[in-house]
């Protein structure tokens, strides 16, 4: 392959050389944040556009990194997915939202039940010990099975449909809510994962954010919404970031939204704050 010597080829070696050492660097660092508790949780508000209240919040994880300040889940997530130490890192992700839940449960008196979301990764949902995991989760922290959402993306369900089918299957009969996040970012039609027994679905914010009265994306979040109630599912939106998308939402008859316009993502006592904040209108 070095029939040019030293020309382009050298320099792409260098270059993913580098990229390898950084990953392995990532690699290494991030084993190490798992033993030092460098990973908190960050919440962000999701709203019901009917009455204005909190319905939940959707849990998002950070990285206290040291030296580098707080590390973006994209940076990383990736890296724990591939080396497997998304599965760990995942059960400690619910088991951490979980306990936050009732915390929040404890502190305020609640009129409405508050929901906890978490994020899945394709690992865990094809990781045989989920179920027990999430078993053993439930019945440590005493929330309600209908509190917790699971978070799944079209991509995740069909990577492996049988295992993926009969493991959502399991967590429905236990009462846990399923969220199909990032719709419309994939290939897959409503109607054929309409087949997996999701509660909700979550508009990926690519399309909310570039909604304008009439425009394209606009007839896309009308047309998700209409088939996912024909499906009796709920909706939420994520992304929303002025009052004019609510509005449109809101017409739309979306039940729920999520997005800078209500707040971004905090750290857990400034959530808890927060909470006392709604109903926002
Ligand atoms: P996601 O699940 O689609 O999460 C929504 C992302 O959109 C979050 O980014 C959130 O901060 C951001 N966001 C929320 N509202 C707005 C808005 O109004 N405008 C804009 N521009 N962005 C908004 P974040 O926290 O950086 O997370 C990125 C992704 O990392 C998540 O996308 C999810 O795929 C992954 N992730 C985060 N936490 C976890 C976790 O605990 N477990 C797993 N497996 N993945 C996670
Ligand atoms: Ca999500
Ligand atoms: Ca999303
Ligand atoms: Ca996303």
């Amino acid at each position: 392959a070095k029939r040019w010597g030293k020309g382009g080829y050298a320099v792409f070696d260098q270059q993913m050389h580098l990229r390898a050492v950084k990953r392995l660097h990532l690699e290494i660092e991030l084993r190490q944040a798992i033993e030092l508790k460098e990973f908190l949780l960050y919440y962000q508000p999701i709203v019901s556009l009917s009455t204005g209240y909190l319905t939940g919040f959707e849990a998002l994880i950070r990285w206290q990194h040291p030296k580098k300040g707080l590390i973006s889940p994209v940076e990383f997530i990736p890296i724990a997915e591939e080396t497997g130490l998304i599965v760990p890192m995942g059960k400690w992700i619910t088991q951490q939202a979980c306990r936050q839940l009732k915390l929040w449960q404890e502190q305020y008196n609640l009129k409405n039940p508050l929901q906890i979301s978490v994020n899945l990764s394709s690992k865990q949902l094809r990781n045989s010990h989920l179920i027990e995991e999430i078993d053993e989760i439930l019945a440590q922290t005493g929330i309600d099975p209908s509190s917790l959402k699971l978070e799944i993306t079209e991509s995740m369900l069909m990577e492996n449909v049988d295992i993926a089918m009969n493991i959502l299957i399991e967590l429905r009969k236990r009462n846990i809510e399923l969220c199909l996040d990032d719709f419309g970012t994939g290939y897959s039609s409503l109607s054929y994962l309409h087949r997996f027994p999701v509660t909700t679905v979550k508009i990926d914010r690519s399309f909310v954010m570039q909604m304008q009265p009439g425009n394209s994306n606009a007839e896309i979040v009308h047309a998700i919404i209409t088939l996912a109630h024909s499906l009796e599912m709920t909706v939420t939106a994520e992304g929303v970031e002025t009052q004019l998308q609510l509005q449109q939402l809101q017409w739309l008859e979306c039940e729920q939204a999520q997005g800078y316009f209500f707040s971004k993502p905090l750290p857990p006592k400034e959530a808890g704050t927060l909470i006392q904040a709604f109903p926002c209108w």
